[in-house]
């Protein structure tokens, strides 16, 4: 997507070689008509799936999903970070390693929200080494619903997590890829 790649090129700095910040317009200020023409590439890659739930994972899917569902026409989800060790009631839970922390923590859902009959599309910001998709993948087998694929804003593709999620047979659609990038010679597209 030509737009959120001239975006990445002006607005996005590389830090310590594998991380891209995004603060101005993605994670922490958020553009939301590049948000909207964000969601409408993602309608035009999913909208014949029968997509009935889209799931994403706090925090910084969240504004993403939304602005997607408006497009979509139905309810997010967002996957929770556990907080207690104690995991208590009706919720579909799986493990995820933070990229940016190295942290492992769990993440849930409630089974109310998440169905066997729904259609489920994944929306995440970014694509590293594939350990958030896992784990919400996980949440959509555990609910017995279908996965119809992911919606991703940034694929780091020289990071392993987009071959690993598309080996398991999983549809990935991700408006920018990236194959390189260094604080010297800036960020080069796929
Ligand atoms: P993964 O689980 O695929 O390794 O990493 C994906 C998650 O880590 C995303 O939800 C995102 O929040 C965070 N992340 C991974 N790489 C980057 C990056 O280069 N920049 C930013 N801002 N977040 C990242």
């Amino acid at each position: 997507m030509e737009l959120l790649e001239e975006r990445i090129r002006r607005d996005g700095k590389i830090r310590g070689g594998d991380v891209l910040k995004v603060d101005s317009f993605l994670n922490h200020q958020m553009d939301v008509s590049l948000f909207a023409e964000i969601g409408k590439e993602f309608r035009r890659l999913f909208g014949d799936c029968g997509v009935t739930k889209i799931l994403t994972i706090e925090a910084s899917g969240i504004g993403i999903a939304c602005v997607t569902a408006q497009f979509f026409g139905c309810p997010v989800i967002f996957a929770k970070k556990n907080k207690t060790k104690n995991i208590a009631g009706d919720v579909y839970t799986s493990k995820v390693e933070s990229f940016t922390h190295g942290k492992v923590y769990d993440i849930i859902v409630a089974r109310e929200f998440l169905r066997p009959e729904d259609r489920v599309l994944l929306i995440d910001d970014f694509l590293a080494n594939g350990s958030a998709l896992q784990g919400l993948i996980k949440l959509v087998e555990d609910a017995g619903a279908t996965l119809v694929g992911a919606g991703i804003c940034v694929e780091k593709a020289f990071q392993p997590g987009g071959d690993r999620i598309r080996s398991m047979g999983v549809r990935v659609e991700s408006l920018a890829r990236i194959k390189s990038m260094s604080e010297e010679t800036g960020v080069e597209f796929c």
